[in-house]
């Protein structure tokens, strides 16, 4: 174990007393050398020393809150580089959510309580954010029998990954999928299953454009339910370790009532937004280069920022989940980059949706292009997902400059990657390097993790860290090949995040100056057995000095 040694913020900082001071732990900083110390001292919403148990205590004084860690690991507060945090706030205290629920019967156990508290023909329902081979006990798609058995009186709609719906018979009536009656204009052709007599089995499938139909439907919180319904989803992800989220399409009503709490001083995650239209086809690419010409980045502060363009530049390059792979037409490829080109003029940091390998080399084409125009060296573009990308790729990125948001959607999702059915084929032994982790930490690029939750994936950082670790999805079953060592991922889900959301000089890492999220854990993540990572309890959460979850409370 190596001593962080003192390391104090400013001589000024140890005249005045500190707030907060934690001794007595493990304090795995994070920090370049990834160093070990015993205690931390925090005065307002920043860290003044990190070391000694006895350098520390000396920045105690009669007002300052002791905390004894007896022990207890610290890891600086986790950033998510890319979860769809905002949008979810209008669902969350609605949906069943099975992130970390690695047993049949506790999820149906969780929809029987449900069934006993909703009123006859409430939905019951989950926008993604699971798939049944994470059901240790008994990994078993849902029927529709089972479903009616469960729930005789409210429609059913669990939404597994966006691979496929499972519906009762109250919410196929509901959405008027009936035997012997067309399928519903608005569903997408083929997308709803019938057995051989026409009888609808209850499944609706077809990726997002299939699974959304029936999402879209979904109640959600009324207006005034919005800000208790965003409370317990931020304090989920307290509770769950995490401080700051990159946010995709930051949703106009949960961010006013974000902007609020920060104005009142209690907002528990950072969120750090990229938005930005993109065009659906050439009529579009125009309105879109003027829109992004207006944009405005950075104008917020270490709360509440926003700091990309993103995540798609022209939609009909967005590839879809359970697509195994792509060719993207030229023309098409033409209005990506227009839009790109003009994203790289505005000198806009750009983090854009890329995950099949055919579309990586295609927009890696159009970048290179672009960068000899307009260099985008300094502006921190990302391809986000990457779940298909290569080592030449990968040097490919380096040499211009950018960057690579890892979401690996196998976490929930490795099952079905393997498997494949008559819906999909599967990516056959590709799927075991899907993401190629080792491949993209020994590029040396920077990279970051996330889950591109709370639909495309499960949304607890701790789960993610198993995974990237073990190679075993949630549930424990080995879906990849290449993994890395548990330093490494904890540094592409604090250090390297804090680069990713612009943050590199205030979170990430446990060190003088910096904001003060730490996270303390009830075990060591860095001793426990690798298989115990995924179990990890935060016992309490700091964002910017503030304790904002405390598990004894
Ligand atoms: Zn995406």
């Amino acid at each position: 174990m190596r001593s962080a040694g003192l390391l104090v913020l400013a001589a000024s900082a140890l005249c005045a007393q500190s707030d907060l001071v934690l001794t007595n732990g493990k304090i795995i900083t994070v920090d370049e050398r990834f160093s070990i110390a015993q205690a931390v001292a925090i005065r307002g919403d920043r860290i003044v020393a990190v070391g000694t148990n006895q350098e520390i205590s000396q920045l105690a004084g009669a007002s300052t809150r002791r905390f004894d860690l007896k022990g207890k690991a610290v890891i600086p507060g986790l950033i998510d580089n890319h979860m769809h945090l905002l949008r979810a706030a209008a669902t969350w205290t609605k949906e069943v959510r099975w992130d970390g629920v690695d047993s049949r019967k506790q999820a149906v156990e969780m929809l029987r309580e449900r069934v006993k508290a909703a009123a006859p023909g409430d939905w019951i329902y989950n926008i993604g954010g699971w798939a049944h081979q994470q059901f240790a006990d008994d990994p078993r798609p849902f029927t529709r029998e089972e479903l009616d058995q469960i729930a005789p009186n409210n429609p059913v709609a669990l939404q597994e990954s966006y691979y496929q719906v499972f519906l009762n018979s109250k919410a196929l009536a509901m959405l008027k999928i009936e035997a012997g009656a067309p399928d519903p204009a608005e569903f997408v052709k083929g997308s709803i299953v019938r057995d051989a007599a026409g009888k609808p089995t209850g499944i609706v499938r077809g990726d997002i454009a299939g699974t959304r139909v029936v999402a879209s439907k979904m109640p959600r919180v009324a207006p005034e339910q919005l800000e208790a319904s965003a409370l317990a989803m931020v304090r989920d992800m307290n509770r769950a370790g995490l401080t700051s989220v990159g946010v995709p399409g930051c949703d106009a009503d949960p961010l006013a009532i974000f902007e609020k709490w920060k104005a009142e001083g209690h907002l528990n995650v950072r969120v750090f937004c990229m938005g930005g239209a993109a065009a659906a086809n050439p009529d579009g690419v125009n309105r879109a280069i003027q829109q992004l010409a207006g944009m405005k980045l950075f104008q917020g502060d270490s709360y509440i920022d926003n700091v990309y363009f993103g995540e798609s530049v022209y939609s009909p390059l967005h590839d879809a989940m359970f697509a195994t792979k792509s060719d993207p037409a030229p023309d098409q490829l033409e209005a990506w980059r227009k839009i790109a080109m003009a994203i790289a003029q505005a000198g806009l940091p750009l983090h854009v949706h890329a995950e099949l390998s055919g579309t990586i080399d295609a927009f890696l084409d159009q970048i290179e292009a672009i960068n000899k125009e307009h260099p985008i060296k300094n502006l921190r573009w990302a391809l986000a997902h990457v779940n298909q990308i290569n080592a030449s790729q990968l040097e490919r990125m380096k040499k211009l400059g950018m960057y690579a948001a890892v979401h690996p959607w196998a976490v929930i999702n490795g099952g079905i990657m393997h498997e494949g059915d008559t819906l999909y084929k599967g990516f056959g032994d590709g799927a075991y390097d899907m993401p190629p982790l080792a491949t993209i930490q020994n590029s040396g690029i920077m990279w970051g993790l996330g889950t591109d939750g709370t639909a495309a994936n499960q949304t607890l950082p701790f789960t993610t860290l198993s995974f990237a670790v073990t190679g075993k999805m949630a549930g424990g079953t080995k879906v990849i090949r290449q993994t890395i060592s548990r330093e490494d991922a904890l540094i592409a889900h604090t250090r390297k995040n804090a680069f990713f959301v612009f943050q590199e000089n205030n979170l990430g890492s446990i060190q003088a100056g910096k904001l003060a999220d730490l996270v303390v854990l009830d075990r060591d993540y860095l001793t426990i057995p690798a298989d115990q990572i995924k179990d990890i309890k935060p016992v309490m959460t700091v964002v910017g000095g503030r304790i904002v979850y405390d598990a004894s409370r």
